[in-house]
Formats: structure tokens, sequence, C-alpha cells
């Protein structure tokens, strides 16, 4: 083939979007199960900047997410970190984090990885057939939350259930403010930079 052109099959990049705050083993096992599943060759979990839906609370600043995320994901060869989205200024669409990252790796192909709870939402969003353009969806459920993909493009959006983590980061933060343990709920080295910096007291 003319030089610069491969004839290997694109590569798979599953993208992991998330507030982080702290990222948790539920996170961890979803990412690793469409990992296998999809056949992905890499996840990149990308740290949210300023998330728009939560606005109501204050979001822990962003290098504590982006290097709690780095500390849980540096062991897995298949798992990056990218900071498309903290070093974007302004608050975060995930249809500039598909395109930056789009950019990034050309001819790959996005699997956009999501809570059934977020990919419920996606078909309201403006942008929607810009996104669908962009990546495959992988709707991933935890407990509490049953999809219903009926009415989300087939050929563009898989469901997949991960096995059930009853983990959420609202939980991991309100036990350290009252004191309880999240260790094996996130990673030790977590727990360890949680404590360092006096995160969530
Ligand atoms: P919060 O409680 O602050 O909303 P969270 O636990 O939902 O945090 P996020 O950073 O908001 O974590 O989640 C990033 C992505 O991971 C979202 O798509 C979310 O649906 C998904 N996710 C979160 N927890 C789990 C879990 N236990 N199992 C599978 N997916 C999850
Ligand atoms: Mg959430």
């Amino acid at each position: 083939p003319p030089a610069g052109i491969s004839q290997e099959a694109p590569r798979r990049i599953g993208v992991m979007g998330g507030t982080f705050d702290p990222i948790h083993h539920g996170h961890l096992v979803a990412a690793s199960e469409v990992g296998s599943r999809f056949h992905l060759d890499e996840v990149v979990f990308v740290p949210t900047g300023q998330p728009w839906q939560k606005a109501d609370r204050d979001v822990t600043p962003a290098e504590h997410r982006y290097l709690m995320t780095v500390i849980a994901t540096a062991s897995n060869p298949r798992f990056t970190v990218s900071r498309v989205d903290i070093d974007r200024p302004g608050v975060t669409y995930t249809v500039d984090t598909l395109r930056d990252l789009a950019k990034q790796n050309p001819g790959a192909e996005l699997f956009f990885i999501t809570g059934a709870d977020a990919l419920e939402q996606i078909l309201s969003w403006k942008d929607s057939e810009e996104l669908f353009s962009l990546a495959y969806f992988i709707g991933v459920t935890r407990p509490g939350h049953d999809l219903d993909g009926s009415h989300l493009p087939p050929d563009r959006v898989r469901l997949l259930e991960v096995p059930a983590l009853a983990i959420s980061s609202t939980d991991c933060r309100a036990r350290v403010a009252a004191g309880d343990p999240v260790w094996y709920l996130v990673p030790d080295g977590v727990v360890q930079y949680i404590n360092k910096h006096r995160l969530y007291t």
C-alpha cells in the first residue's frame, strides 16, 4: 500500500467520559467489560472539565480528578487518560470530546461508553446527528437503571449489562465525609490520594 496507508483494521478506541469525582471500580469494570466485549484496542478515560449537569455542587478541581484517574488506570496497558476536556476552556460537551479524539486518532473507530442513565438523554441533545456520525454508543446498565433503547438508532447504539456494581461517586464522597471506608470501592491508590489531599471532608 502507499506510504502511510495501513491495511490493518481501524483502531477501536473506547471513550469513557465522566466526572470521576472520584473514579471507582464501577467505572473500571464497565470499561474493562466493554473493552473485552467489543474488542477495543484501548479505552481512553476523559475526565470532564466543568460538568454542565453538575452545576448544583462543587466539583473537585480537575487536576485532582485527572490524577486520581491516572492512578486508577496506570496498571492497565489498554487504559489511558486524556486531558482534552479539562484543557478545553468552558463547559464540557460530548460532541467536543469526540471531535477532539477523532482528530487525534485519524481512522480510528470510537465507542463512547456511558451509563444507561446518560444514554437516555442522548436523543434529546441537539447535536445527536453529529454524535452518531462520530462514534458508536455503548450504554452500560448499572443497578437501578433499566434501559429502554427502543427509540435509539440501532446501528449506532449497543447496550451491555456489566456485572452489577452498586458503586457511585456520590456514595463514595458521602462515605468519606461521614468517615466511612471506601476501601475496595475505589482503587487503593485512590483511597490514599483522597486521604493525602483531604478530599470530600
Ligand atoms: P456521580 O455519583 O457523582 O454522578 P458517577 O458514579 O455516576 O458519579 P460519573 O463520573 O458521573 O460517576 O460517571 C461516568 C460514567 O460512568 C457515566 O456514564 C456513568 O453512567 C458511568 N457509571 C458510573 N457508575 C457506574 C457503575 N457503577 N457501573 C457502570 N457504569 C457506571
Ligand atoms: Mg453520575
